[in-house]
């Protein structure tokens, strides 16, 4: 069956543009491996600027591997064909380095599918001389890498045009003088700031459950690990290396055009994380774009907080100009003027999206999202008289003191919107289609919210039921929400420590029965989930420098705490 897989990944390459395959000589050889598909993993703009930025040096081989398509693992879990790369098809067994780029928890699972099907044991303490390193970056891990921490041989945290090439200076130098893989960790861990090697640290846990020390092994390591970021975004453009036909994103150019937010809503972990906010120069884009224009029609602009780009007008200019189209995600409601919706209009967006977060002007408050209800109705007047007729709002359930009269208010705000009518002549125009999806609030390291617990399966199920109960007859609005199972695991992955890593592997060791899992579990993981953690407790991501004073964090979440009914 080997010879349809490797068919299959021929073709795959076929159809793309701007990959690279380099004949493989002394170089460092490095397989990116992202724990999902492969359209959902090329979609990803982290990790295609990941694969371009290493393959632009000259002494690196950089190729790509996704989890298989369903109905394709079954050929690499059998033992009898290894997990291969796209480029060389070779096995992740022959890189020097496999480096997973991980913005999803939910994605953990697929690590140690991953790194199995590639013939590498999933814990790095069992590993030898004779495997790859298995390194990860990306947001989540930036936030807290200890659940997963088992499954590494290192981190990096941050943004990594920062670090990674000091990184893979120290990773080039061991391998030419031939040190073993300790001695290079070792290096690593003690001289470039932001690399984090769980094996460099101890982790003591008290026996009722919290940890009780956590202490670098040797006096070389730093106590805590520095978050990078990257100074002057204007030095290098951030942009899709790759155009492939079957990509999640469809037939899009991505461009970053900035980095961070400086609004501070207090459960956003993008918003503390890439702090401070950083925007790209539209002259700076201008490259990116015509790049993306000669490739495709379509350019989707990213960046934590698009809408606040002062010169987001002229980007777009510079897209129609050139008979282009726009895409952007959400956009914050306060920056949606006449202006810039027309011309976002004109650039082909159809569906506008707004995040509300909370329907009542008391959780809205309470979170910082500081957008008044008479300005969510303002804007979608503004959108209809511009023509817009579909628009998708963002909610959130379970977020800190929601009582019924909160989730009422996010009810009574999406029939006001479904409602609203704009007269042109003696036509009214209203939404053709409101799309309302709910998330569930998770509590995210590095955030004024960390101390916070997620909301009880049962309550955020119950609330999902009440929201779709209230639309059911209306045949323009659509609910969509996520599962709060996956919230529940979502949060167990983002909020816990080693030990969670440990249920991880039980976990796939019993072919993925979680019900199991926490069943025998030393400690049961609403430990991690339901619990409000006490300020005084040592959180398992304390020892990394998130760039935000942890008395900055005590602050804001006490005054969550105040402004609470
Ligand atoms: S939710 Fe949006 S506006 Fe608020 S901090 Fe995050 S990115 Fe900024």
């Amino acid at each position: 069956m080997s010879w349809r897989l490797k068919k299959k990944y021929h073709d795959l390459l076929a159809g793309e543009s701007g990959y690279w395959k380099k004949v493989w000589g002394d170089q460092l050889t490095i397989c990116l491996a992202y724990p999902n598909v492969y359209r959902t993993g090329m979609s990803n703009l982290g990790y295609q600027t990941i694969y371009r930025l290493l393959n632009e040096d000259p002494d690196i081989v950089c190729e790509r591997v996704f989890l298989p398509d369903p109905g394709d693992e079954v050929f690499f879990s059998s033992g009898s064909l290894p997990l291969f790369s796209i480029e060389s098809q070779r096995p992740l067994r022959d890189f020097d380095i496999v480096a997973f780029s991980l913005s999803f928890e939910n994605d953990y699972p697929h690590i140690l599918t991953l790194l199995e099907m590639g013939g590498i044991d999933p814990v790095a303490a069992n590993r030898d001389m004779q495997d790859p390193l298995v390194v990860a970056g990306g947001i989540a891990v930036t936030m807290n890498p200890e659940p997963v921490a088992d499954f590494f041989d290192f981190f990096l945290l941050g943004e990594a045009e920062e670090v990674l090439p000091e990184c893979l200076r120290v990773l080039s130098e061991h391998r030419k003088q031939g040190r073993n893989r300790e001695a290079c960790l070792h290096a690593l861990q003690a001289s470039v700031p932001g690399v984090y090697v769980p094996s460099c640290y101890d982790v003591r846990y008290a026996k009722d459950g919290p940890i009780e020390s956590f202490r670098p092994r040797h006096s070389e390591f730093p106590q805590k690990i520095i978050k990078r970021w990257v100074g002057n975004l204007n030095a290098f453009t951030t942009d899709q290396a790759i155009i492939a036909p079957d990509m999640a994103l469809g037939n899009m150019f991505l461009t970053e055009v900035s980095r961070g937010c400086g609004r501070g809503c207090r459960f956003c972990a993008a918003g503390y994380l890439y702090r401070p906010p950083r925007f790209r120069r539209a002259g700076m884009l201008e490259a990116s774009l015509l790049k993306g224009l000669e490739k495709v029609n379509r350019i989707g602009l990213l960046g934590t907080a698009v809408s606040d780009h002062p010169d987001l007008v002229r980007i777009c200019r510079t897209i129609l100009d050139r008979g282009g189209q726009v895409a952007v995600g959400s956009l914050r409601l306060d920056q949606l003027k006449g202006e810039l919706i027309g011309i976002l209009k004109e650039g082909g967006i159809e569906t506008f999206s707004i995040a509300p977060e909370a329907g009542s002007q008391r959780l809205r408050d309470l979170i910082r999202k500081d957008i008044r209800e008479e300005q969510i109705i303002e804007m979608a007047h503004a959108l209809l008289e511009q023509g817009i007729i579909n628009i998708r709002t963002y909610f959130m359930i379970g977020l800190p003191t929601e009582t019924d009269d909160d989730i009422q208010a996010l009810i009574d705000l999406v029939e006001k919107l479904s409602r609203i009518t704009v007269k042109e002549g003696n036509h009214e125009t209203r939404f053709r289609r409101v799309t309302i999806s709910i998330n569930q609030f998770i509590p995210k390291a590095a955030t004024p919210l960390q101390w916070y617990p997620l909301d009880r399966i049962e309550n955020a199920r119950n609330k999902i039921r009440r929201i779709k109960a209230s639309f059911q007859k209306q045949t323009s609005l659509r609910l969509q929400a996520e599962s709060p199972r996956a919230n529940y695991l979502q949060s167990l992955f983002s909020l816990g420590d080693r030990r969670v890593g440990q249920m991880l592997l039980a976990c796939h060791r019993q072919g993925r029965n979680w019900s199991r899992t926490f069943k025998e579990a030393p400690l049961h993981p609403d430990f991690w989930v339901y619990r409000p953690k006490p300020l005084q407790e040592i959180l398992p991501w304390d020892f990394i420098d998130h760039g935000v004073r942890k008395s900055h964090l005590v602050e804001e979440y006490q005054k969550t705490l105040e402004d609470a009914p």
